[in-house]
């Protein structure tokens, strides 16, 4: 099923809880947060049925995220359900990696075939004033577990100027010792990063010749999907060694051309686009008794109709500044990032 633009519904990211233990500046930055009311937090079979629903139009890639997706009780029993779905191709996990060594054991057991972990400092008096909290050792433990337990992992890092560009070489030299792919973010202006500004971004190509520099000549490395077409954020490359890295350049160069991504918050609210203002609320029409056929529907024609390029519509402003207002924001937490699963 394709949208406007010939992109087809693929890839869901599935938010299980709005709430987080670190307060990241780029993502959660205020003091106080409006969260989302317990009672609209889709159960375990509702997600499931859902995620039925989305198969059936064509998801094969699934990532469960939050918020904190490891503070959700009993997330492993979610990964059981999930993981019996064959059509399936992908289960995985973005996470902090706070929680991840106490809960992977039982994660993989339940299904789960692969975790990227946040990471955006190795330096504990950073992590502090990045994420607020002292976690920086667990985060570590959890790395470690995902290593022993997956053997590979990605680790992603969002790169801001003057808080951690210093630390592009670092960040790669560690995922060497644990085989873990680095993927480095650019700063984005989504909601939540209140206090983005254009300064504070360093390019995709910055990056790559800053790293140029260090390591010498750095190869893209082509990969396309199945079906030819660019399948993932990432842009791909390789140091001389053959050590593998990524950037996901969404604010200096944007992927909506090709993004088949749409976002399921944990009170069931679907966005076709990281900068929607406005999602379809499938929870009241699954609470309401809609039959799967009736939700296929729905999810098919909101699909058909979609036209977003959020992040390329960013890109082509003149004066850019972060994307929604701190007032806005406490008004429809779904704007948040925290909410609708980065
Ligand atoms: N708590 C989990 C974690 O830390 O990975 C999952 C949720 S978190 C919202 C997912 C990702 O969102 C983070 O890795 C971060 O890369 C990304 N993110 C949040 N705000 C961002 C921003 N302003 N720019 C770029 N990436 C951002």
């Amino acid at each position: 099923m394709m949208d406007t633009f010939g992109r087809p519904l693929r890839n869901l990211r599935l938010s299980v809880t709005d709430r987080c233990n670190l307060r990241c500046e780029y993502c959660m930055p205020e003091d106080d947060y409006v969260w989302l009311p317990r009672e609209d937090v889709l159960h375990f079979e509702e997600i499931s049925t859902l995620v039925d629903v989305f198969i059936s139009l064509g998801i094969d890639r699934l990532r469960l995220t939050g918020g904190e997706p490891l503070l959700r009780r009993d997330l492993a029993s979610l990964v059981a359900m999930l993981s019996t779905k064959p059509a399936l191709r992908d289960l995985a996990l973005t996470t902090n990696g706070i929680l991840l060594a106490e809960q992977i054991d039982d994660l993989k057991a339940a299904g789960l075939r692969r975790v990227t972990i946040s990471l955006d400092t190795l330096r504990p008096d950073r992590f502090v004033a990045l994420a607020r909290y002292d976690e920086l050792a667990r985060v570590k433990d959890g790395i470690a577990a995902a290593y022993r337990t997956f053997s590979r992992l990605k680790l992603d890092a969002v790169v801001i100027r003057d808080v951690n560009d210093d630390e592009l070489v670092d960040l790669i030299e560690y995922g060497k010792t644990v085989n873990a792919e680095v993927r480095f973010i650019e700063y984005m202006d989504v909601g939540g990063a209140t206090l983005w500004n254009p300064a504070r971004v360093v390019s995709r190509h910055e990056m790559v010749e800053r790293l140029s520099a260090y390591y010498g000549v750095i190869e893209r490395v082509a990969e396309t999907g199945d079906d030819g077409a660019q399948s993932a954020p990432a842009d791909r490359f390789a140091l001389p060694d053959g050590t593998t890295f990524g950037i996901i350049s969404s604010t200096s160069e944007p992927f909506c051309r090709s993004c088949d991504r749409s976002r399921l918050t944990a009170d069931g609210l679907w966005y076709l686009c990281l900068y929607a203002t406005h999602g379809t609320d499938l929870r009241t029409t699954l609470r309401r008794g809609a039959t799967v056929e009736e939700l296929r529907e729905l999810v098919a024609a909101r699909w058909r109709a979609r036209d977003d390029r959020g992040a390329e519509t960013r890109l082509a402003l003149a004066d850019r500044r972060a994307f929604v207002p701190v007032n806005a924001l406490r008004q429809d937490p779904h704007l948040e990032m925290h909410t609708r699963g980065g």
